[in-house]
């Protein structure tokens, strides 16, 4: 290969995607300098009304916009496209080159994700037909096929759990991964000797415990429901709610699925799912947005706590995703009254404003506390250039 050669592809962008059922997130990214080249969401796919009819119309508007921000896909010389898919069930421990075979399986998969990979699975295909470039799945349970049996494993029947493949999953894999060794980068130590815990605080909240780089432990499972509070999901209840709801308020499966998911979380208990306007409320002395934000610390902790003994001590706890970034209230409530456990962050440094990788707990404290951006699609393009070389 000749200098060129090396230039030229360390400069070609690779299209990332995020299929939803009605929207499609794009991004036009160079893997290894980071650049953005151009980036936007085409939304009401499907819908009635909308000038977009299906997936293949979305791929089309999406080169359209391209094109008005000044970027002519068929000039750009795309190296590979890649996909982000939610669930990879037992099947896919990695990022793939996707073949008929792949997309079959993704699509297969759906029982385990209804709600996100029929819609992965037909942006796979209309952005196939569009660009014969290699085509690449990210899953967003990858990074958590590493978790032990014993934390995987759910204590029900094991031949129900073979039959149906149940077990703890994980999900928001590729913000963990990327986010556990941006904080290696950030603190200049060796990834394999920390021991983090993770908190990817969004509309979806995860955190993760990760040894040396390795997922052990996680508290999303089977599906995204279980674990923190969310947005709109409940996180982790009684699993004999389940039942209750559907005798004493006479709830179909398909409604408490939708209560739990849809209905509950912040929304549920304070009206709204978006954490600034949880906090404007909070600071107009609203009292159901008060318990809201307290049984989000409350569980939290709980995970922060569960993770420390996981791992036995911790180097460092990691604040990220829109909620993590950016609330200096949540994060100072989730450390208060942890000293004795060594965690403690500084106030001025909790309440700096900045969009850098940064720590936040005081020089010499025991365990780092530290804010990391994330950048799923970022963490997409580089496993997708990695893989078609
Ligand atoms: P994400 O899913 O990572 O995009 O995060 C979305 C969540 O981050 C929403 O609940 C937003 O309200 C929240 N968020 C974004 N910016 C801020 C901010 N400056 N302060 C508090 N929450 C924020």
């Amino acid at each position: 290969m000749t200098d060129d050669h090396v230039a030229e592809g360390a400069t070609t962008p690779v299209l990332v995607l995020n299929a939803g059922s009605s929207s499609l997130k794009y991004q036009l990214v160079v893997p290894e300098s980071g650049a953005v080249l151009a980036k936007g969401l085409v939304e009401r796919i499907g819908e009635a009304g909308s000038d977009v009819a299906d997936h293949a119309a979305a791929m089309q508007a999406m080169a359209g916009r391209l094109r008005t921000d000044g970027v002519d896909l068929d000039d750009v010389r795309l190296r590979a496209v890649g996909h982000r898919v939610v669930h990879g069930g037992p099947d896919f421990s990695a990022p793939v080159v996707i073949d008929d075979g792949v997309l079959a399986r993704v699509h297969e998969l759906s029982g385990l994700a209804p709600l996100h990979n029929p819609a992965a699975a037909v942006g796979i295909e209309a952005a196939r037909a569009r660009f014969g470039v290699p085509h690449v799945a990210v899953f967003d349970t990858a990074f958590f096929a590493s978790l032990p049996e014993a934390a995987s494993t759910y204590a029900v029947p094991r031949d129900l759990a073979r039959r149906h493949a149940i077990r703890r999953y994980g999900f928001h894999g590729t913000s963990h991964e990327f986010v556990s060794r941006a904080t290696a980068d950030l603190l200049g130590r060796p990834l394999e000797q920390l021991r983090q815990v993770v908190l990817h605080l969004g509309n979806g909240c995860s955190a993760s415990a990760v040894r040396g780089g390795v997922a052990v432990d996680t508290s999303m499972g089977l599906t995204p429901l279980e674990g923190l509070v969310m947005g709109t999901r409940s996180g982790d209840v009684d699993p004999g709610l389940h039942a209750y709801l559907a005798r004493e308020a006479g709830l179909s499966l398909d409604e408490i699925d939708t209560v739990l998911n849809k209905r509950s979380g912040l929304l549920g208990l304070s009206g709204v799912n978006d954490f600034r306007e949880l906090e404007q409320r909070l600071a107009a002395g609203d009292t159901d947005a008060r318990l809201a934000f307290d049984v989000a610390v409350h569980r939290l902790k709980h995970y922060v706590g569960a993770y420390l003994a996981v791992l036995g001590g911790i180097d460092a706890l990691v604040f990220t995703a829109g909620v993590g970034e950016n609330s200096v209230s949540l994060r100072a409530a989730v450390t208060e009254g942890l000293e004795e456990l060594g965690i403690t962050v500084d106030r001025a440094r909790n309440a700096a404003r900045s969009t850098a990788a940064r720590v936040i707990s005081p020089d010499g404290a025991r365990v780092v506390v530290a804010v990391v951006p994330t950048n799923e699609e970022l963490a997409i393009a580089r496993q997708t250039a990695q893989l078609v070389g």
